[in-house]
């Protein structure tokens, strides 16, 4: 069958090229008469490989020479209990500003081990806005102030990072990672889980600031610590070997096509596709407030449910997959990270219009 247009939200789609490189390379991986997933993690095989992963993130997103980046397991949901449990040796209370499910989540795990604040919200509106953010409202005292910068499920994000002074910043990057171009050294930490722009579920990567490592709470489990995964350059156990070697891949294919900043362009011009569709639409409307949409992930509504479930059923019928809301907020949701081609973006919105056009009749 024909490779189909995958909007999926995550795990999701990853450049063809990439798939067609790790699967020429499944069996034996150059030289080694083995698959990278029979491989042993220690053998210097593997260590080139997690190497070159470690090496081409820190040129793709310029990482300062003092951060660690750490691939891990447990997906953004373990970085959730894994920042308090590490940042809360510092001070035992962080600020979080709560601009969807996914800041929740990061919040009432917080709350298990220490004092979570929210500073402000966003769900007021369902979420469909970023809250205004002024550096007098973060407790100078805190151990870390923690944003969610893309909402994957509200399609919103954070367009201008708050000013938080010596308290650092902590990161849920899950969504849009390596879409845009940020400045590490604004962050204490960068989290994301991979399936969303990086990898195949299975990895984490978190990019921490040295001297935030080494304050965590007596109780954290050894496989939760940073400075054990810091300390064993990321092999304290047996890493998730195979995604580590896609994700190596997906930084290859990002840096042939001109890196982060080309890749930003790109998701813009993709981006405003749809949204300039979804504007003058009479069926279709985005749901999150223009100023804050995010470049990655545009929910959208029909006029009713019957509407949403024949879009969807057409839309998969006709090669575009994987559109339907996410259960909490219902409608439509089209994901399209740095691996959708404009293409894609480009004949589903033809898609749209045909749609419009034959229900109007
Ligand atoms: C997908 C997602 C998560 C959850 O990631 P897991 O790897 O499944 O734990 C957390 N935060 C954001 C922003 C996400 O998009």
């Amino acid at each position: 069958m024909a490779r189909v247009y995958n909007f999926s939200a995550g795990p999701s789609v990853l450049p063809e090229s990439v798939l067609e490189k790790a699967a020429k390379e499944l069996s034996d991986y150059p030289g080694s008469g083995q698959s990278v997933m029979e491989m042993s993690h220690r053998s210097p095989e593997y260590q080139a490989i997690i190497d070159s992963a470690e090496a081409l993130l820190r040129e793709l997103m310029n990482i300062p020479d003092n951060y660690k980046v750490l691939f891990l397991q447990g997906g953004a949901s373990a970085q959730f209990a894994m920042v308090p449990l590490n940042l809360f040796g510092i001070a035992t209370a962080a600020d979080f500003v709560n601009t969807g499910t996914w800041s929740k989540k990061a919040i009432s795990e917080a709350k298990r081990y220490g004092t979570a604040r929210v500073v402000a919200t966003s769900e007021d509106k369902k979420f469909s806005y970023i809250p205004v953010l002024d550096s007098s409202m973060f407790d100078p005292a805190a151990a870390y102030v923690h944003i969610t910068t893309n909402n994957t499920i509200e399609g919103t994000r954070f367009t201008q990072l708050p000013e938080t002074g010596k308290v650092p910043l902590v990161a849920d990057m899950s969504s849009n990672i390596l879409s845009e171009v940020y400045d590490v050294s604004k962050f204490g930490i960068i989290y994301a889980g991979a399936q969303k722009n990086i990898a195949p579920a299975g990895v984490t990567v978190v990019i921490v600031r040295d001297d935030l490592i080494g304050h965590a709470l007596p109780i954290t489990p050894t496989m939760f610590n940073y400075k054990v995964h810091a300390d064993e350059k990321s092999m304290y156990n047996t890493p998730p070997c195979w995604c580590i070697y896609i994700a190596k891949l997906v930084f290859e294919w990002l840096r042939e096509r001109g890196g982060v900043a080309a890749m930003q362009q790109m998701n813009v011009r993709k981006a405003a596709l749809l949204y300039e569709y979804l504007d003058n639409s009479k069926v279709f409307k985005g749901t999150a407030v223009t100023e804050f949409r995010s470049l990655m992930n545009v929910p959208f509504t029909s006029p009713g449910e019957e509407t949403d479930k024949k879009f969807v059923k057409e839309a998969a019928a006709a090669g575009f997959v994987n559109l339907k809301g996410h259960r909490s907020v219902g409608g439509m949701r089209a994901s399209i990270y740095n691996a959708m081609p404009e293409q894609g973006v480009a004949k589903l919105v033809d898609f749209m219009k045909k749609f419009e056009t034959a229900l109007a009749h």
